[in-house]
């Protein structure tokens, strides 16, 4: 089955009771058994939840994966991966993380012993250089955040494999629909389902994608004792999202595109990030590993002040400010006071998060709208 067949079908049957087309909201927290240990393969919520398994189970097959296992949020998702791990072992990741990656690895999991390097991970000797014998673990995410850097992940994938580690991609930003981790050589994807997959700003949860059943297992056994699980009118919204998944991430992209390209020529605009341009240093990997160029992107304004951001994002009318991305409607927010504000200001600035810098999630509007909003948002700069 094609990506747009899946979304819409894979794993998902009529409902066995009713027939219903549409995957039920079992919104229950038990089950009821005929006899002790005599029940339908359900025997409480936060263990095995028909809504949920049959999201889990769609997941799987646009990831071209085993395994989904959904979680109350992408943090929780991640927060799980992390269990994986002991105290002493150590991580490398990117230097261009999600703030809240950063956040949780350098407050929560350094205070239990675990050891975590950020370098730029397109330099593949700079993650070679970190490795030794305690690490256990690859943190990739990319497209990067809100830098739009490129990660090669079958260049990862094979020094993860050389040194026997775990390979983690966080997929969020390119979606399924234009990357697929998995088939690159990855040994877990994560997901903040809150974003694209989503897609609606309706709903928080997460997600963790794999194919070898002692991970599985490992991972299955964590949700379960950890108990971090989304609710099932949550998985009911997201199965639903999923449903036009394809058709939304065609228009994210052609939408990012042609404001990429209106950026780059604006007189008051000075760099623009996304990874469609040629003269993007990643663009040959990004044309490699994935089926689109994504529908976020970023942009510095010429005199590159806080003040010319605050301007920007204080006007726009189409747009709104707010976190996240992702979803059907177009956001812009400030990385370094909003999303990135954990992050050491010259630990962000390094990686080129600069007080200018706004970052676009852009949606699936009318584009003449879009571009009429950013002209007269810039035009009071
Ligand atoms: C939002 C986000 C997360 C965290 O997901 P939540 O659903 O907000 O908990 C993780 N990684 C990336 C890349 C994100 O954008």
């Amino acid at each position: 089955m094609k990506f747009g067949t899946k979304a819409i079908h894979a794993e998902i049957e009529p409902d066995s009771a009713t027939g219903a087309i549409m995957t039920p909201i079992y919104q229950t927290s038990t089950y009821v058994q005929s006899t002790p240990g005599e029940h339908k393969g359900y025997e409480y919520s936060r263990t095995q939840n028909p809504t949920r398994h049959t999201l889990e189970k769609n997941l799987a097959t646009l990831e071209n994966a085993k395994y989904g296992l959904c979680f109350g949020s992408g943090m929780a998702a991640t927060d799980a991966v992390m269990k994986l791990l002991s105290p002493g072992d150590e991580v490398v990741s990117t230097n261009d993380l999600y703030g809240g990656s950063y956040r949780i690895f350098e407050t929560i999991f350094k205070a239990y012993g675990i050891v975590f390097h950020f370098v730029p991970m397109n330099d593949l000797e700079a993650i070679k250089e970190k490795i030794n014998d305690k690490t256990k673990m690859l943190w990739v995410e990319t497209p990067t955040n809100p830098m739009m850097n490129i990660i090669d992940i079958v260049a990862v994938a094979e020094i993860s494999k050389s040194n026997n580690l775990t390979l983690v991609v966080d997929n969020t930003f390119a979606s399924p629909y234009l990357q697929n981790p998995m088939d690159l050589g990855a040994d877990i994807v994560t997901h903040s389902i809150t974003k694209y997959i989503s897609g609606h700003s309706d709903v928080v949860m997460g997600a963790i994608i794999c194919n070898d059943d002692g991970l599985q297992e490992k991972l299955a056994f964590i949700q379960n004792t950890c108990g971090a699980v989304c609710g099932p009118m949550d998985s009911f919204l997201v199965l639903r999202g999923i449903k036009t998944l394809h058709l939304r991430m065609q228009r994210h992209c052609e939408n990012a595109a042609v404001l990429a390209k209106h950026l780059k020529n604006h007189p008051k605009v000075d760099k623009v990030y996304w990874p469609g341009f040629e003269d993007h240093a990643n663009h040959e990997i990004a044309k490699k590993q994935m089926r689109g160029f994504g529908g976020t992107i970023s942009f510095t304004t010429k005199s590159d002040t806080l003040k010319d951001a605050h301007t920007f994002l204080s006007n726009v009318k189409v747009f709104s400010l707010a976190e996240s991305l992702g979803g059907v409607e177009s956001l812009c927010s400030h990385p370094a006071t909003m999303t990135h504000a954990a992050i050491p200001k010259e630990v962000r600035e390094k990686s080129g998060v600069v007080e200018s810098l706004v970052r676009l999630s852009v949606g699936i509007e009318d584009i003449n709208d879009l571009i009429a909003d950013i002209d007269q948002a810039l035009s009071h700069i």
